[in-house]
């Protein structure tokens, strides 16, 4: 393929209902008009959930009855019901009349498909899991597709999961020769033939043939690893958040967009419990030297966050939380299994230690270890601090983006 193909991954939030489909679409189509095109795309937000749920009180129903007094059929009868209401609610608000009837049908065969794999007998529960849990991504897709077609543009969704993995079910790892051979099969020729190759995310297939799926959020994972198996240069994360902010915007509301970050910083930062990137993205990108741009579905206009091999320079750059931290680091004696821990993360020095336990201090707050680890700048607080030594941290200790000089990585 001469011009490399771009892959779009929009998670779960993207997809919530039948407008945030439409726009998905429209920044797909937007895409697909200069270069190839794959999406990959998550479950209709809560999905996973809904279906990892109901798979658990099937499973441990006794004599036909869930724990919450329901019969296993009525559990299942009621998760057809929701499912096959937002999905072709969403498919009719965003899948033009032409395209809609083989939308229909397929959501229809589909559910169908999920009732009939709830009902089976099984052996293997992790596998049975990752087999009920796919049909979130594998609904979407559909949508999805449809959505793209509407926006005027040739959408189709690849025949069979390109991806390969081991049979770890609930987190299986990805095989990248096993990729790069699904891929050239199923996805290479739909994107020569000029249509957007649409992939359900968080799927994969094991080397018996078995569906698996890549762990919970897995689906930015999917998308590197296409990119890696299609010789993409990018790919594209979009998500709710304008790009990887400096700290969780949940618990910091003053949290900062960074707008660049390297593989080491962002794998670091998403092991550390960043959740907008699955722990694992940054390895297939890395491996490949793909830029990964982390993007908001909602403000495309925003430019994100480029994630790249370059560093960024010196000092710290974001601050994870890790909650219940207990490996063995050199705290008081009763502390270890109420601890939470504190990584500032990026080249950080001694004077950045000084500055942290500077602001540890003006919080009213002693650390029960304090240092530069690996990972970064690691404080130790108990779980009652956490989050309030988050916020000195973050106010105190984060180099603002602004005073990053924009490419050589560093500080002015
Ligand atoms: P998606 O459905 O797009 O995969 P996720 O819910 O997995 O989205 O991840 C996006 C969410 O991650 C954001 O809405 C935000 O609340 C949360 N989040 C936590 N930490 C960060 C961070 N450092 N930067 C951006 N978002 C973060
Ligand atoms: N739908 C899956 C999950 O909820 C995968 C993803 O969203 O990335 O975990
Ligand atoms: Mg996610």
């Amino acid at each position: 393929m001469t011009v490399r193909p771009l892959v779009i991954k929009f998670g779960g939030t993207s997809v919530g209902g039948g407008a945030q489909f439409s726009r998905a679409a429209t920044i797909t189509a937007g895409a697909a008009r200069s270069r190839p095109v794959t999406v990959v795309v998550s479950a209709m937000s809560g999905t996973t959930d809904t279906l990892l749920g109901v798979a658990e009180d099937v499973a441990y129903a006794t004599d036909g009855r869930t724990s919450y007094g329901a019969t296993s059929e009525g559990s299942i009868a009621e998760l057809h019901r929701t499912l096959s209401e937002r999905h072709l609610a969403a498919a009719r608000a965003a899948v033009a009349p032409q395209h809609l009837p083989a939308v229909e049908e397929r959501l229809r065969a589909l559910l169908k498909s999920l009732v009939e794999t709830l009902a089976e007998p099984y052996e293997n529960p992790a596998a049975r899991r990752a087999r009920v849990a796919v049909y979130g991504e594998r609904l979407s897709a559909e949508i999805l597709a449809g959505a793209v077609s509407t926006s005027g543009v040739p959408a189709a969704v690849v025949a069979e999961d390109p991806i390969a993995t081991d049979d770890a079910f609930d987190e299986a790892e990805v095989d990248a020769a096993g990729t790069a051979s699904r891929c050239s099969r199923l996805v290479a020729p739909l994107l020569e033939s000029g249509s957007v190759v649409v992939v359900p995310g968080y799927v994969g297939r094991s080397p018996q043939g078995a569906p698996t799926t890549l762990g919970r959020g897995g689906s930015d994972l999917s998308a590197t690893a296409l990119g890696r198996a299609l010789g993409s240069e990018e790919v594209w994360i979009m998500s709710d958040v304008d790009g990887v902010l400096d700290a969780d915007p949940r618990l910091v509301p003053d949290a900062n967009l960074m707008p660049r970050l390297s593989y080491r910083e962002a794998s670091l930062f998403a092991s550390l419990g960043a959740k907008v990137l699955h722990p694992k993205t940054m390895e297939p990108a890395a491996e490949a030297g793909i830029e990964v741009l982390v993007r908001n579905t909602f403000n495309p206009e925003c430019a994100g966050t480029r994630v790249t091999e370059q560093e960024t320079g010196p000092g710290v750059r974001c601050v994870a939380l890790r909650r219940r931290f207990a490996v063995g680091l050199p705290c008081a004696p009763g502390h270890e299994r109420e601890a939470a821990a504190l990584v500032g993360i990026g080249t950080p020095n001694q004077r950045d230690l000084k500055r942290g336990l500077k602001s540890l201090r003006r919080a009213d707050l002693s650390p029960l270890h304090a240092g530069i680890a690996t990972a970064g700048l690691v404080f130790v607080v108990g779980a009652d601090a956490a989050e309030t030594a988050l916020r000195a941290l973050h106010e105190d200790l984060v180099t603002p983006a602004a005073t990053l000089a924009p490419e050589s990585g560093v500080v002015a």
